[in-house]
């Protein structure tokens, strides 16, 4: 099809390289966000290979590889510093042919608007949706509305126009854990400076990985209830606390970790949901499939649906409707099967059974480092862009 005009809500990374996707198909696009002014939400994110590809596929490959970590080497290790598992990552990269790469969001994020031709309208929080026979209309709160052929909620996992999608409202599942993380500079006393570097002990992880610019994304996540109270001023202590007795480098994370610029969600995911698609509206990114962050996976999935969707419409002549109808076929069974890998690897990892963590962590001692590459690669092969 021809001459449509898309009008997405929300500007992360599914809005954005949707927005970028359909107008280099030739679409014209209007993003609008709520937010006053964009700021990525978190510090840093693993695009593993099948998110690369897509990025390399829109024009985006060779700037990637320069805001991206070089990351060589995985190193397992227990949680006072014995290695369980040193895993070269170059037998992955040529299985799947593209290196994956950590990177900041806040790069991610300008690389992406750069890409981006045209404004992004800030400060247009989307409330409701008008469909008729041939447009879809997105009201803002203050009033305005944006019309097009086909409208894309990529508005995250507290979506509200998932509920219109759906016809019934989807609380997110908390995936039982707070994840800490943030940007230090990379050093060699914390991590060799090619490796991601995994700690793991008690149902917790400390981890840090090479990002552009010299420094180590880092993350330290920590099983705890819900709604545990937050003080950026009392992070260090807690966290101490939380990691009392772990490897020097751990220590030395935390105590060189900036807390005012450490940000601390509690891990959420959504679904699996039935529908992605209703009439001239499709979901897209982490309002119809947030993922806990555990296999890396929640923004290239989101990066993957931008793609799909741009091609079904470009290579497709019976209606938007049908064209998003194919598409929700296609990414309801990619991304739904990624969400539940992701949460039954989050409660793998964060001791929802502890005898299955304990398992885990026997096994990460003599499981072959291709087991392990092998197993990620089976996750980025099941895309779009094998
Ligand atoms: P968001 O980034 O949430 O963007 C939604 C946008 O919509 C926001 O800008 C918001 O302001 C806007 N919005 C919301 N409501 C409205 C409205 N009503 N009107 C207008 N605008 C609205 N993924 C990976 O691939 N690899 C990783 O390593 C990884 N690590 C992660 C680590 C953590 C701790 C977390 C929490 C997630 C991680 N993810 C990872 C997942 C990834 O961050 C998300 O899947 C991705 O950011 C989703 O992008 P999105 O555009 O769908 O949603």
């Amino acid at each position: 099809m021809q001459d449509l005009k898309v009008v997405i809500i929300g500007a992360g990374i599914g809005g954005l390289t949707a927005g970028i996707a359909l107008q280099q198909a030739g679409y014209e696009v209007e993003i609008y966000d709520r937010v006053k002014e964009l700021r990525p939400a978190g510090a840093g994110i693993s695009l593993w290979s099948n998110g690369v590809k897509v990025l390399n596929r829109l024009g985006l490959g060779e700037e990637m590889a320069k805001i991206g970590g070089q990351m060589e080497r995985m190193e397992y290790r227990t949680k006072t510093g014995e290695l369980l598992n040193d895993i070269d990552l170059m037998p992955l990269i040529e299985q799947v042919g593209q290196r994956p790469y950590p990177v900041a969001r806040r790069d991610l994020q300008n690389m992406l608007r750069s890409a981006f031709q045209g404004e992004v309208k800030l400060d247009r929080k989307c409330i409701a949706i008008e469909e008729d026979e041939n447009k879809v209309t997105a009201i803002f709160e203050n009033g305005d509305q944006a019309q097009g052929d086909l409208l894309v909620a990529a508005d995250g996992v507290r979506s509200i126009l998932r509920t219109y999608v759906l016809g019934y409202e989807v609380e997110p599942k908390y995936g039982g854990y707070i994840n800490w993380n943030g940007l230090v500079p990379a050093d060699a006393e914390l991590a060799p400076k090619n490796t991601w570097a995994i700690y793991v002990g008690e149902h917790k992880r400390a981890s840090m990985m090479p990002v552009a610019g010299d420094r180590f994304y880092f993350f330290l996540d920590v099983p705890l209830p819900k709604g545990t109270p937050a003080n950026p001023d009392n992070y260090k202590t807690e966290l101490k606390e939380h990691f009392k007795g772990w490897a020097e480098p751990v220590q030395l994370l935390i105590d060189r970790l900036d807390p005012a610029a450490v940000a601390r969600p509690e891990i959420h995911d959504v679904g699996p949901i039935d529908s992605f698609v209703r009439g001239k509206v499709a979901l897209l990114g982490d309002s119809a499939h947030a993922t806990c962050p555990d296999l890396g996976q929640g923004g290239c999935q989101a990066m993957e649906d931008g793609l799909v969707l741009s091609n079904y419409l470009l290579s497709t002549n019976l209606g938007v409707e049908d064209a998003l109808k194919r598409y929700e076929t296609e990414r309801k069974q990619r991304a739904n099967a990624v969400v539940e890998k992701a949460r039954q690897r989050a409660e793998q990892i964060h001791g929802k059974d502890p005898i299955v963590t304990a398992k885990w962590y026997a096994q990460l001692a003599y499981e072959r480092p291709t087991d392990v590459t092998d197993a990620i690669a089976k996750v980025i092969s099941a895309g779009p862009l094998h």
